[in-house]
Parts: C-alpha cells; structure tokens; sequence
C-alpha cells in the first residue's frame, strides 16, 4: 500500500483555487504553519527527495500544489501560513480563498495538519482546525519534529493536544500523532489515516 504514495507524481502549482484542477476523485490536504515540517514529511511519505521542493520555490511558497496518487487521488500540498511577515491584504486574500475551498470542494475529504511538537496550537493551527470541523472532513495532527523532545515530554504534548480536540471537537473524526521524518517515526501511522481518507478499498 506504501507503494502508491511512493508514485505520487507532481501535477499542478497554482496560486489560487479557483486555477486548481477539476474537483472531482478525493483530495486530502497537508497544511502547516512555515517551518512545521511539511516538506520533509511529503518527501518521507513519497520516499521522493525533491517532490515537496516545488511549494518552496520562491514566489510560489503561498501556491496550493497538486500531486497525483492515481485513481482519482489527489495530495495537496497547501500554502504555509505562518506568514507574520506578510501584508494583511495578501493574508486576507489567503482567508478568502483558503475558506472558499473548504467550503465548496466536494473533492475535499481529509486533512493531515502538521506542527511542530514544541509549538502546537497556534491561532492558525485552530484556524484551520475549525475549517476541517466545519467541513466534516476525517483530520489528523501530526507533531512533527518528536525526536526533539525526551518521551515524557512528547507525551505531554501528545496529550495536550487530545485533550484540545476533546473539549473543542467532541463530534468530529480528529487524531493526533507523534511524527519525525528524521527518525521514520509515525509514517506507518500516517499511512493508516491516509489509506482510510482516500477510501483504497473503493478503488
Ligand atoms: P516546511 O516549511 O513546513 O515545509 O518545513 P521543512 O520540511 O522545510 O522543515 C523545516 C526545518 O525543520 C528544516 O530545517 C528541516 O530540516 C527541519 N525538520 C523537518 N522535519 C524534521 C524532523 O523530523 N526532525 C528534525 N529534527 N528536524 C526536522
């Protein structure tokens, strides 16, 4: 089954939705703050070392970028936010857009929302905890970065973002693991939420 993430093969970069491809077969995205990891954890998932090295061309980092699975399923790599440095209009514009494509793509079945395990939580992370809410899409966190921290604070931090979910989300389908793309630790986890996100056993 790893296999199929290992042929993901790059479709399309663009910057807005409305240029994306035809909605339809099933989309999951990858969304993170700058820095959170997203890149590695794309090249880890897809054993591709450079797949993930288009979203960080310059000019394209606030781009959505398409990859194909095969069989009608799409990765999404979506635009970092953690942009402080960007001017309201343009972080605006990411709003709009970002909340058009929760709210209209049909495609639009699962979420994989990364953060780095010593900062989990940031306004946006719950920003886009309640689009994926809204949307009714199965989401998973992964806290990336775990080989930077000792067992039991990991596990604190693993536990505080359950405990997040639970008081914040009690009727969604939400999880949280512990991923480092360092270490390989939490891929096999990964693929499990992503198998069941794009439905394989329908193929
Ligand atoms: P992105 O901006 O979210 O795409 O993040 P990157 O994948 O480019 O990673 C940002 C930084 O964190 C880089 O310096 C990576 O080498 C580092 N990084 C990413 N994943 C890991 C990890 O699992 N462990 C450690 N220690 N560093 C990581």
């Amino acid at each position: 089954m790893q296999k199929i993430y290992h042929n993901a093969k790059f479709i399309l970069s663009c910057p807005s939705i409305k240029n994306a491809p035809l909605d339809d077969g099933i989309e999951v995205i990858f969304a993170g703050r700058s820095n959170a990891g997203k890149s590695s954890c794309i090249n880890a998932l897809t054993m591709q070392k450079k797949l993930a090295k288009v979203s960080k061309t310059p000019g394209r980092t606030q781009h959505l970028v398409f990859f194909d699975l095969g069989n009608g399923r799409k990765l999404v790599d979506l635009p970092g936010y953690g942009f402080a440095k960007v001017p309201i209009a343009v972080k605006n514009r990411w709003n709009d857009d970002m909340g058009e494509y929760f709210a209209n793509r049909e495609s639009l079945k699962g979420a994989v929302l990364l953060m780095d395990i010593r900062h989990p939580l940031k306004d946006f992370d719950k920003l886009m905890l309640n689009w994926c809410d809204k949307s009714d899409i199965n989401t998973h966190i992964l806290l990336t970065k775990s080989d930077k921290l000792k067992k039991n604070q990991k596990n604190q931090a693993l536990f505080t973002v359950q405990q997040y979910l639970k008081d914040n989300y009690i009727d969604a389908t939400m999880s949280v693991s512990l991923f480092s793309s360092l270490k390989k630790e939490g891929i096999e986890t990964l693929h499990s939420k992503l198998n069941i996100m794009f439905k394989w056993d329908e193929c």
